[in-house]
């Protein structure tokens, strides 16, 4: 529920709660709130409610209940999934335009000596198969991310999938800006570990869980008590466990008609940018509904974010700077952007709340501004 007067349309960033899993929460954290780990009558209604949450996640995603391990979002899944390749000795392969939790994580891994690959990409943000085969090694790791959070590209993991198996390599998808946006099978998608965020599909933030295919090997990331398997310690947060269960099962269930409202948004957005004569160039291919990354040459991306800052529109800089310098960012580097288009770039990312009126309302501002 929003409930200021804002355009906000950075949703890739993070995603207004859902009411339903607002009111689950609260529910968890006020009245049912006792620790899952506690034997008594108090305990089983949180307990419960924690295990059907494990199981409305691991359906949503074709998964098995056990394979999934709650942690506290996105970038611990990743840093996690990549730690624990490293302490296997597995050889790690990934590419040139994955977040900075997967990014970071392997300059720490080869801060300790560990070698890491990172595979180049068109100007789409794909991959060429032929480079993953080749730098792939057996017994392996590779990490591709399904949908690229700059340029909403979506990897084409099934195919990436069969390059690990025939080298018994394991496969991991950071899949944060995918899940409960774009139906997601992890049999289908042949992939052994999979990342995931609450906060990006209308959960709470500092939840998120990682999938582990049964017979993987891992190691625990966080020492201490015997919750999740044993595998990740820590008291449960159970409340944002079963909110972000809610959130993500509204959302798979919804999956077709929210990504059909995003597409309208985005067609709506361009159509009315072309209409009041602003020329632009759209970045990247094979879309995540909602998702555009859009180029003003010889603009100043970073001045046309504060100026619709300032008109109560929230999109982000993100795609073409770094948060705290003014670098071309990674991913439109890596997609070889002309330094004239990159540098005036900017991300909007719709989400379900967003409305045709929102879509207009972006253009005409980012016209006023331009033009
Ligand atoms: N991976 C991708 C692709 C993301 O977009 C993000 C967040 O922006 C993360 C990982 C980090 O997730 P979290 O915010 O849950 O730590």
């Amino acid at each position: 529920m929003m409930t200021r007067n804002l355009i906000y349309a950075d949703n890739a960033a993070t995603t207004p709660m859902s009411d339903a899993a607002i009111k689950a929460m609260m529910q968890y954290l006020a009245d049912d709130f006792g620790n899952v780990s506690q034997p008594y009558t108090f305990s089983r209604k949180p307990k419960k409610a924690l295990t059907e949450a494990r199981e409305i996640i691991a359906a949503c995603i074709g998964a098995k209940p056990a394979e999934i391990i709650f942690t506290s979002g996105g970038t611990e899944s990743d840093n996690w999934s990549l730690i624990n390749a490293w302490r296997h000795g597995r050889k790690i392969v990934t590419s040139a335009i994955e977040h900075h939790a997967i990014l970071n994580s392997c300059h720490f891994i080869e801060n300790q000596g560990g070698k890491i690959d990172y595979l180049p990409v068109d100007g789409n943000g794909f991959i060429n198969t032929q480079l993953i085969k080749n730098a792939l090694e057996p017994q392996g790791f590779l990490s591709i991310m399904m949908a690229n959070n700059e340029i909403g590209t979506i990897e084409p993991l099934s195919q990436y999938s069969l390059l690990a198996k025939e080298q018994e390599a394991i496969f991991h998808t950071d899949a944060v800006q995918a899940v409960g946006h774009i139906p997601i099978n992890v049999n289908e998608l042949g992939v052994d570990m999979l990342s995931a965020s609450a906060h990006k599909f209308n959960g709470p933030k500092g939840i998120g869980f990682l999938y582990v295919r049964e017979g993987t090997s891992i190691k625990p990331f966080i020492n201490g008590g015997s919750q999740e398997f044993g595998l990740r310690a820590g008291t449960e947060n159970v409340a944002a466990i079963i909110a972000m269960a809610i959130a993500l099962r509204e959302n798979v269930d919804n999956i077709e008609s929210n990504a059909n409202l995003l597409y309208e948004l985005e067609s709506s957005l361009l159509e009315n940018l072309k209409f009041h004569g602003v020329k632009f160039t759209r970045n990247g291919n094979n879309q995540l509904p909602g998702s555009l990354s859009l180029s003003f040459e010889d603009k100043d991306g970073e001045a046309l974010l504060h100026r619709l800052d300032l008109m109560g529109i929230a999109v982000s800089s993100g795609s073409a700077c770094d948060s705290k310098n003014t670098n071309i960012s990674h991913v439109l580097q890596a997609i070889a952007l002309p330094e004239s288009l990159a540098r005036g770039t900017i991300r909007i990312t719709f989400g379900k709340q967003n409305t045709k009126e929102d879509a207009k309302a972006i253009a005409s501002a980012i016209a006023k501004i331009i033009l």
